[in-house]
């Protein structure tokens, strides 16, 4: 059987995030970029399946701009088998990102579909969601265990309070939580080996997609400067200042 997994090119999570002077957005130009990491949890997870026999082939899929390729490229060093590019400069919001998922899961028909559970530059937590949905597929959010046997996969999910296991037919969404493995590193020998695997690129009127946005980004702002902490000098002083300037007890 076949893996998708999806890869989105985000800013990398070492970077301080600036907000554009015009306040429409965050600002990523001249900025390190690199695989949202719960999509390098996903990729990991696809390729143990294959290894273990389960997978015979892991297609990554980044939708967005040209430099997009570079996060594929990223996705076969680790060892993923071939990549597809739905290749857009359209500001793309998740329905429009399920939308042209889900247009490749019609045409590459894996039994699996691996997705972060967000992405950590808007934090939507909804592609994985609507992917399903669209799809009809069964899906299991925040997997922190991952197990097929018998055409059913029984997805540990790390919700409020514990861990709950779900049993799921075949084919199916997963989105990957933190714990679900430690991704690899791409060796040098792989970086230079995946320069030669395919890639297709797509565009998403090919896919006969619209992705036209369906939200306005009103305004971002940076969060409110932290106040500088006061040190009390006495437990009754503290109780005092919880009780009447913070009002928090
Ligand atoms: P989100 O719903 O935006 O938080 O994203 C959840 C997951 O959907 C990400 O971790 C990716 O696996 C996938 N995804 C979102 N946007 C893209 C994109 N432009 N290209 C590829 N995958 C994406």
């Amino acid at each position: 059987m076949k893996a998708l997994v999806a890869v989105k090119r985000v800013v990398d999570y070492n970077v301080k995030v600036r907000i554009k002077a015009d306040h429409t957005g965050v600002e990523t130009a001249n900025v390190k970029m690199s695989m949202n990491p719960f999509d390098e949890i996903a990729v990991e997870e696809a390729l143990r399946l294959r290894e273990a026999g389960t997978v015979e082939e892991v297609i990554a899929v980044s939708c967005g701009v040209q430099q997009c390729q570079e996060t594929i490229r990223t996705a076969l060093a680790m060892g993923a088998d071939r990549g597809v590019l739905v290749l857009t400069d359209a500001e793309l919001q998740p329905l429009a990102v399920a939308k042209l998922l889900k247009a490749v899961v019609q045409k590459e028909s894996p039994e699996i579909v691996i997705i972060g559970k967000q992405a950590i530059d808007d934090d939507c937590n909804q592609t994985g969601q609507m992917l399903a949905a669209l799809l009809g597929w069964p899906q299991a959010t925040f997997a922190s265990k991952l197990v097929i046997a018998n055409g059913a996969a029984e997805v540990t999910r790390e919700v409020d309070g514990g861990l709950e296991t779900v049993k799921l037919k075949m084919p199916a969404v997963v989105t990957t939580d933190l714990r679900l493995n430690e991704p690899r590193y791409a060796s040098l020998p792989n970086i230079m080996k995946a320069k030669k695997n395919p890639i297709d690129t797509v565009t998403p009127e090919d896919l006969g997609v619209d992705v036209s946005p369906r939200l306005v980004t009103l305004k971002v702002e940076e969060p409110a400067k932290r106040q500088g902490g006061v040190k009390v000098g006495s437990v009754e002083e503290l109780v005092g200042k919880l009780k009447t300037e913070a009002r928090v007890i």
